[in-house]
């Protein structure tokens, strides 16, 4: 079932974006050259503890999952997009990083992913995360009362076939609220004016994700990690947005 936040529900949820905001911003500055991807889920889950948050990732255990996830970010390198398992890794030099972090403050969750660049970037890589994060900013804008969850979806879809990149609608965005997936599923690409009408109180984590020259995914054998089929690389842009009836509010917006 969608379910609705009043605007005194969406106050509530602003401290858990806000906090997503802060640890993304401090993994952002803490991602360089030589840093194990081990590090910087230590630091997430210091974050954690002094903030007396709770993690979305550490207990998760889908039906598809072999085990718990375990950690409380996901780093995903490279090839990798999606649901990146922190593992012994050290960061080198030009590797794409995507991190993704969903916490539970007070009963609320918030979730967003940022894509980062350590050390020298390579200019298609620059130009891959570009996209979603233009993506992201058109999902964002067409989150308005009024308007169609295809509009987000077709937003999105736009940025990216005009960049030059095809779209995967398998995994996209969702609901967010008491829990860190709800519906609707929010897809990265669709039809403008179809799907569910789009009315004040919706809260959904939007996060276009695309490969640099497929849109076929396969599972690491850790269970969790999505790399791209052809070994291209990826990025991920997402933020939480609630819909409201003076526009969208991004409650993880960064400084
Ligand atoms: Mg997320």
């Amino acid at each position: 079932m969608v379910e609705y936040r009043t605007p005194a529900e969406i106050e509530e949820m602003r401290p858990a974006g806000r906090f997503v905001a802060e640890v993304l911003t401090a993994l952002r500055a803490k991602a360089d050259v030589g840093v194990n991807l081990l590090e910087l889920d230590a630091l997430a889950h210091q974050m954690i503890r002094d903030r007396g948050a709770t993690s979305c990732y550490v207990d998760y255990h889908p039906s598809f999952g072999a085990s718990p996830f375990g950690k409380v970010l996901c780093t995903s390198v490279n090839d990798a997009v999606l649901h990146g398992l922190p593992h012994d890794y050290a960061l080198a030099d030009g590797d794409v990083l995507s991190l993704d972090f969903a916490v539970s403050v007070d009963g609320w969750v918030s979730d967003s992913a940022t894509t980062v660049v350590v050390g020298t970037p390579r200019p298609e890589d620059l130009r891959l995360i570009a996209a979603t994060e233009e993506a992201l900013a058109a999902g964002i804008a067409a989150a308005k009362v009024g308007g169609k969850l295809g509009d987000i979806s077709e937003a999105i879809g736009r940025v990216g076939r005009k960049a030059g990149y095809t779209i995967n609608t398998q995994f996209g965005g969702h609901g967010v609220g008491r829990e860190m997936h709800g519906p609707p599923h929010v897809s990265n690409d669709g039809r403008r004016n179809r799907g569910l009408p789009l009315k004040a109180g919706l809260v959904l984590a939007i996060e276009p994700w695309f490969l640099a020259s497929t849109d076929e995914i396969y599972t690491d054998p850790d269970g969790w990690t999505l790399r791209s089929a052809d070994g291209s690389r990826g990025a991920h842009s997402e933020h939480t947005v609630a819909i409201t009836p003076k526009g969208p509010l991004v409650l993880t917006a960064r400084d």
